[in-house]
């Protein structure tokens, strides 16, 4: 890399931190961004800072959104009582799309793994705690298939159950450890259909 000037470097190695790519994808990459138009890098790097800068999460659900409550948990027509519970944004946007959940969402930023030190106080448990203390019917569980998102169900379940809100899984049907967000609408919407109770 030192046959690049020092600002190369830095950019390809900035780069290359970003998730799924390696140094030769950065390299790539930058001498791209190099050869862009100067108007198409600014609008690059302001798009960058601006969602850094405007970007919180939702008072009440937790997903990314630039207000205090994102659309859904401001949406008139949405069912309070039915929270569906998954692990990111990406997988809330998933479920979305189906355009068939009419309830809201909890996005816990992440799940629990052992393997990885990630504890139940890692993620955003206590906030979905906070929320069942309101008028809640149900509980959806769509934790990946993963490990990791089942381990996050099963302790979810455990956690809520006493309190007497019933509490559902997605149906199998689900690749085990698939991502939600790369399955498409209907077999996430038959996941969602077909739910057990735990
Ligand atoms: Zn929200």
């Amino acid at each position: 890399m030192d046959h690049y000037s020092s600002q190369i470097s830095k950019l390809i190695e900035e780069l290359s931190r970003l998730p799924g790519i390696g140094v030769k994808t950065a390299q790539r990459l930058a001498f791209h961004i190099i050869n862009m138009p100067q108007e198409q890098v600014t609008a690059l790097s302001n798009a960058i800072t601006d969602a850094k800068n405007n970007l919180k999460y939702c008072r009440e659900c937790l997903t990314l959104t630039d207000k205090e409550l994102c659309p859904i948990c401001s949406a008139p027509g949405r069912n309070k009582g039915l929270i569906m519970v998954v692990e990111n944004p990406r997988d809330l946007v998933a479920y979305e799309k189906t355009g068939k959940f009419n309830g809201v969402y909890h996005v816990l930023h992440g799940a629990i793994s052992p393997m990885l030190g990630i504890g139940p106080t890692d993620i955003k448990l206590k906030e979905l705690m906070h929320r069942l203390q309101g008028d809640v019917e149900e509980v959806i569980i769509a934790t990946n298939s993963s490990l990791e998102g089942e381990a996050t169900a099963m302790y979810l379940s455990k956690l809520i159950k006493p309190a007497g809100i019933k509490v559902s899984r997605i149906a199998s049907g689900i690749p085990v450890g698939g991502d939600l967000e790369y399955i498409d609408e209907v077999t996430l919407l038959r996941a969602l259909e077909g739910r057990v109770e735990l």
